[in-house]
């Protein structure tokens, strides 16, 4: 047996001889503040008021957080709650929480309270801090929120609402005493910073527990040249909000390239957006599919160009082949669609525009920007069969899509047992292809893929397609049970206009789609249920039209 001394030996033998490291994400405020400190983080108050910071305000105000949660006595490792807009106050949280050791636990507002309440006894949250607007959701269930021991309002003492909320005190205050020179902890770069539920449809939310490590990886993969299609004078609009998977990584993403951020707070219509597309100067805009849906109909209505804006970089849901070509016929825009989950920080695939791709017809362009794009550089996609068979990446064969890598979740919070299998590929639930050239295409999501007669129809290819017809503003197609078939697709339109015409829509597919995905039936519906990341709610719609092919 070979002893202890010579086996360390041995391996130090063998180990290099740089330096060892062990940064908090409280390093790249640090990093801002002394390279980039006047750099504007643009906010839109709640009273609608365009307020102004910096990074190198965002990072002193954030030291001056993390210190009064010390002197709180919030410890490392503990989860700190936040229902909070994109403002730079949520900035100031991102950095201040996480970089003195807590972890920044974002919930999502527009979940039914029920979840909430789950989710906030399952993080075990002490302090939680809250937009005002929010305060009466949380007085209605803090009696069910037994761990929570101080609501932190986000306002100045002078704007402080009357709340019975346990121990609540404004923003302001809270830091008022605090060390605007605090100095971050050393942090083991496993060491938990950010915590995020997924927003399943069936059972309860589950918990993904980002690491320092995992999220400082992720930045420098969304900053990279394949990443998300950054220049560093862009002023970035992010409509994605910041409590969905930290916010796509932005927050960490522009402190650490020194780009200018626009936070639109709770002004998410078309009017509020394209007023500070237009002040600020917007050049680069993140956010889902149905957001922009709104934004393109409101500049449609009222002929507005939006002139500054260069790309805008979409995921969340499939994005239409119609909406690509709107952005662009209309705007000038290029479309990055990009594709990730909760589980995976999020960013994995992005579709960047190559040299290549400006040379082809616009339709080509177009239909080639509906791929979900290629893997960035840490992340590895593998396609299987049932049988866990690899699939050929030959952009024919579709089945499951698998991952892993560095920023891609191993095990959900406080579960037993892993979420990966033996080697260490997590299932994402998503049915793909992945062609020679290494684009990956979603198919579906592997619970709304439609079974008709055993073969596989693709809701998302129907959608697509459907989604180009001029009177047709918005396309779902679910699966129906069916008498024959097993399921067939029903397509439901939100119209354009006043036609609703059944059998232009069906003349517009034929030559669009294989004969047999036809639809059996075309439904139009004032509107689609929206979840609360801005995704259709299918499982809503399959029940309520569950007996339609019955009859
Ligand atoms: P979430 O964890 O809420 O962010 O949801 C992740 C899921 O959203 C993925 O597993 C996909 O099903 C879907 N998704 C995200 N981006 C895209 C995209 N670009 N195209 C199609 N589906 C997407």
């Amino acid at each position: 047996m070979v002893s202890l001394s010579t086996q360390l030996k041995k391996r130090g033998k063998f180990m290099s001889n740089m330096q060892s490291w062990k940064q908090n994400v409280g390093s790249i405020i640090n990093y801002a503040e002394r390279i980039f400190p006047e750099v504007e983080i643009v906010s839109r108050a709640l009273s609608g008021e365009i307020v102004k910071s910096n990074y190198g305000q965002v990072a002193k105000r954030a030291k001056k957080l993390g210190s009064s949660l010390e002197a709180y006595g919030i410890k490392h490792g503990q989860n700190v709650g936040s229902l909070a807009l994109n403002t730079y106050r949520n900035m100031e949280m991102y950095y201040g929480i996480s970089g003195m050791g807590a972890v920044m636990h974002t919930i999502n507002f527009r979940l039914h309270p029920e979840q909430v309440v789950y989710i906030i006894n399952h993080a075990e949250n002490r302090i939680i801090f809250l937009e005002t607007v929010f305060a009466p959701l949380l007085e209605a269930i803090q009696a069910n929120c037994p761990t929570v021991e101080k609501y932190v309002l986000l306002c100045s003492k002078e704007e402080m609402p009357e709340t019975t909320l346990k121990d609540a005190i404004s923003y302001e205050e809270f830091i008022d005493d605090g060390d605007e020179s605090y100095e971050w902890p050393e942090l083991e770069e496993d060491a938990p910073c950010g915590l995020c539920y997924t927003s399943g449809t069936t059972g309860n939310p589950k918990g993904v527990l980002y690491s320092h490590k995992s999220t400082l990886l992720h930045a420098w993969a969304g900053s990279s040249a394949n990443g998300l299609g950054l220049d560093k004078d862009d002023s970035i609009l992010m409509v994605v909000p910041m409590f969905h998977v930290m916010g796509w990584g932005l927050p960490y993403i522009g402190a650490m390239n020194g780009i200018k951020l626009v936070l639109p707070g709770m002004g998410m219509d078309g009017a509020a957006l394209v007023e500070l597309i237009e002040k600020e100067k917007v050049t680069l805009a993140f956010g889902v599919p149905t957001i922009w849906l709104g934004l393109l109909n409101y500049c449609k209505e009222n002929s507005i160009t939006l002139n500054t804006v260069k790309q805008t970089v979409i995921g969340g849901s499939a994005v239409p082949y119609a909406m690509i070509k709107q952005f662009d016929e209309e705007h000038g825009v290029n479309v990055v669609q990009g594709w990730g989950m909760t589980e995976t920080s999020p960013l994995a695939t992005a579709n960047i525009k190559t040299k290549e791709m400006e040379a082809l017809p616009k339709e080509e362009l177009y239909k080639l920007q509906t791929k979900q794009g290629k893997p960035v550089f840490g992340v590895e996609l593998k396609i299987i069969d049932d049988d866990g068979n690899k699939l050929p990446e030959d952009g024919e064969a579709y089945g499951k899509l698998m991952i892993r890598g560095p920023w891609i979740n191993k095990r959900y919070y406080k579960h037993d047992s892993d979420a990966v299998d033996k080697d260490g590929w997590f299932d994402t639930g998503d049915i793909s292809s992945i062609d020679p050239d290494g684009y990956m295409t979603i198919v579906d999501r592997a619970k709304d893929v439609i079974k008709s007669g055993g073969e596989w129809i693709s809701s998302v290819d129907l959608e697509n397609a459907a989604q180009s017809h001029p009177d047709v503003m918005q396309a779902c197609v679910i699966g129906v049970a069916h008498p024959k078939w097993d399921e067939r697709p029903v397509l439901l339109v939100v119209p354009a206009n006043e036609k609703k015409d059944k059998d232009s829509i069906y003349a517009f597919l034929e030559d669009k789609i294989a004969k047999w995905w036809k639809p059996d039936d075309i439904v139009f519906v004032e509107e689609l249920p929206i979840g609360a990341t801005g995704k259709v709610l299918k499982i809503e719609l399959r029940e309520k039209f569950k007996d339609h092919l019955m009859k």
